[in-house]
């Protein structure tokens, strides 16, 4: 059963950024406002995820790291993001099994905070040969988490820290993006408290302002929004695309289905033909695009916490987005 369970979490979490995903997933879940990642040696020495969330009951503190069991724990329940991906209350049990994991947090209603600590699925003690319990302690309201991983050796794939934290970076800045309304933190940590931050995005942003903060404004400058609805599909899709004189060295793909970030090859090679045709050139785009699709329309076949992602209809969603944004493209170059 433990060695299952390993497997499972070596697949989902394979590396600090796959962790970082599901843990920002839970804090947007959790309705934070504020999201600070701070990380050293490119998560692979400590992953820190601080929200301004809901917080975690004291009394769903035992089981959070339990498999299965930790959707049924939430204080309210997101059933749009239960039902998207069959899929829920595995990703704290996983990173649990690759890592130490340690909660600090505090709800609304309570008046301290609480911190526990997780190995394998179950509580540990805080302190060598002190209780496997949750302790008091001081804390603001909402969740911090400290994510050390302990079995690099179990984690073949890893990269160097510094690429670790490139793929770290790429997460926050597409969250942050897809997430307009919140704000996002990441830094590396250091004794200095006023090093700067390489995403720092501030609650009032639109997700352009974003983009031109986390990009630069030349890429902003080049974008157009196309919006897109089909009933007869099921699907919505909005996105800012890269027109006729945006010139990279090479593409840029920010593609959320039903808000989670994910890869789609067909969706990808599908955007850069149309590219490439309508520029009548190789060219390399730039398209953040968020799409809206009925649960049950999405593969289960492929794995949620994997970042492909298949869904029914693709050639006809991907046709729809092609017609849309030819036609705003159309319109700006009149
Ligand atoms: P899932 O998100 O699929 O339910 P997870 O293992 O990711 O499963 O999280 C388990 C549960 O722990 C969540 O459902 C939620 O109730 C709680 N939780 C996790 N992280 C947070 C957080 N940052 N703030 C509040 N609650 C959280
Ligand atoms: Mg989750």
């Amino acid at each position: 059963e433990a060695v299952v369970n390993r497997i499972a979490a070596g697949e989902i979490i394979q590396r600090p950024a796959n962790a970082l995903k599901e843990l920002i997933e839970n804090s947007l879940d959790a309705g934070a406002t504020t999201i600070r990642v701070t990380v050293k040696e490119g998560g692979l020495k400590l992953l820190q995820i601080q929200d301004n969330g809901s917080g975690i009951r004291k009394s769903d503190l035992p089981i959070l790291c339990e498999r299965f069991t930790t959707s049924k724990i939430k204080a309210f329940e997101d059933l749009s993001s239960l039902g998207t991906y069959g899929f829920r209350g595995e990703a704290l049990a996983s990173i649990s099994h690759v890592a130490h994991l340690s909660v600090t947090t505090k709800t609304r209603d309570e008046t301290c905070a609480w911190k526990a600590a997780y190995a394998d699925g179950a509580l540990i003690p805080l302190k060598p040969g002190g209780d496997a319990a949750p302790l008091p302690c001081a804390g603001n309201d909402g969740t911090v988490e400290d994510l050390f991983y302990n079995t690099p050796q179990r984690l073949r794939s890893l990269r160097p820290a510094n690429e670790e934290y490139a793929r770290i970076l790429s997460v926050v800045t597409a969250y942050s993006i897809h997430n307009a309304g919140v704000s996002f933190v990441c830094k590396k940590a250091s004794s200095s408290s006023s090093s700067t931050a390489d995403v720092n995005t501030s609650v009032g942003a639109s997700t352009l302002d974003n983009i031109g903060l986390l990009y630069g404004e030349a890429v902003r400058r080049e974008l157009v929004e196309v919006v897109a609805e089909s009933d007869e599909l099921g699907v919505k899709v909005r996105a800012w695309c890269s027109g006729a004189n945006y010139q990279a060295k090479r593409s840029t793909f920010l593609f959320f289905i039903n808000h989670r970030y994910v890869d789609c090859t067909s969706l990808k090679r599908a955007l850069e033909a149309f590219y490439s045709t309508l520029l009548a050139k190789n060219t390399h785009p730039f398209v953040y695009l968020s799409l809206s699709i009925s649960p049950a329309k999405i593969d289960v076949n492929v794995h949620p916490t994997k970042k492909e992602v298949a869904f029914e209809d693709e050639d006809e969603v991907v046709q729809l987005v092609c017609e849309k944004l030819a036609e705003v493209l159309e319109k700006q170059g009149e």
